[in-house]
């Protein structure tokens, strides 16, 4: 099928805008005007979004800001994300979800994915939830040949960001020999 990344991170925050507004907590969405469908499932990647924003949620702090960011990353990204490469002249749209929340120590990170693994702290425990939800994250965004990208630094918030490839362009024609 094909998603809108745009469309679906509006509906994720419309979703959770009262569980936000009632804790003070500002969701923002910040994209470009235009943002291209991809090929994917809209209801896996609303999974997607439902799961990171609720974690930054979860995890802020009462009045604090949570902004989703989308943008489109360029061919030579690309390289350095380490992303598919197709046929032709490829590119992927970024989706960031950021909060001021508690931060993850750098030990913890490459495990957060991992069914079950919460970060042993007794914030995480007194929430509730399974540990599951990034588990799922993952699993959807490898199905989507994607990328998950965590940036954390304790005491200041999280960035969780996904990358998923659009889709190809058709190749440029072969120069003609003379
Ligand atoms: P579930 O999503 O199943 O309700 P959960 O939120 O605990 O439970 P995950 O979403 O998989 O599970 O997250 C795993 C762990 O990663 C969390 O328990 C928490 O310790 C940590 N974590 C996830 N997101 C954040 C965040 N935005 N800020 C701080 N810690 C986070
Ligand atoms: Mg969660």
């Amino acid at each position: 099928g094909r998603a809108n990344l745009k469309r679906i991170a509006g509906s994720v925050i419309d979703g959770l805008g009262l569980k936000a507004k009632e804790r003070g907590i500002v969701l923002r969405l910040s994209a470009p005007d235009s943002v291209p469908d991809i090929p994917g499932d809209a209801d896996e990647l609303t999974q997607v979004l439902q799961n990171l924003v609720d974690n930054a949620l979860k995890y802020s702090r009462d009045q604090a800001l949570v902004t989703v960011e989308l943008s489109l990353i360029t061919e030579p990204a690309l390289l350095r994300l380490n992303l598919p490469q197709q046929r032709g002249a490829p590119a992927a749209i970024a989706l960031s979800v950021r909060d001021q929340g508690p931060g993850i120590a750098r030990e913890h990170i490459p495990r957060l994915t991992e069914r079950f693994y919460r970060v042993d702290n007794a914030r995480s425990r007194e929430m509730g939830g399974t540990g599951l939800g990034l588990a799922i994250v993952k699993h959807i965004i490898n199905r989507h040949r994607g990328r998950l990208e965590i940036q954390s630094v304790l005491g200041q918030g999280s960035v969780f960001t996904i990358y998923l490839p659009m889709d190809s362009l058709p190749a440029a024609p072969a120069p003609v020999a003379s």
